[in-house]
């Protein structure tokens, strides 16, 4: 099985931390205003480093001096499946990734069914909802669901270090 993670951060700007495993790592991307659910909203999605794969589990609070100060939740996590096809062949997530098209199926708490990530120009990249059964242009998970699926905790209330 291999995972996705969205990890809400708080460094210099709030962004939306959007990971999938692959290849024994965290293939990662920023996205200032987070995912949504309407399929006709793109979402830009800035490539980051990898990350190691016991990251996905990480949540508190990055110390002052180091990269990306500030507080971190696990926004969502869940299983996740690759859709990435050429010619009726499965592109492996890494390859897809190096080619810039990525599609995937999640199963978190709040993201879930069908997902495309695609590269339009040098690190910027695309997220958008497939318009399928768990597409939905109502809802706003990004405004209306900001607790931690792992502690229940909102960013500031990890801010301020409450329990
Ligand atoms: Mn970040």
């Amino acid at each position: 099985m291999t995972i996705f993670v969205v990890q809400e951060h708080h460094g210099r700007a709030l962004h939306y931390d959007f990971r999938l495993e692959a290849d024994r790592v965290l293939k990662s991307w920023a996205v200032p205003k987070g995912p949504s659910t309407d399929p006709r909203v793109k979402r830009l999605a800035v490539r980051t480093p990898d990350h190691p794969l016991d990251y996905a589990g990480f949540e508190g609070v990055i110390p002052k001096g180091e990269y990306g100060a500030g507080p971190v939740i696990v926004w969502d996590t869940g299983p996740y499946r690759n859709l990435t096809e050429d010619d009726g062949r499965e592109v492996p997530v890494a390859e897809a990734v190096e080619r810039g098209h990525v599609v995937f199926s999640l199963e978190g708490k709040k993201l879930r069914g069908g997902w495309a990530l695609t590269r339009f120009r040098g690190d910027d990249w695309l997220l958008v909802k497939t318009d399928d059964a768990d597409a939905d242009a109502t809802r706003d998970p990004v405004r209306d669901e900001p607790r931690s699926v792992l502690s229940g905790r909102t960013i500031d209330e990890v801010a301020r270090g409450a329990a």
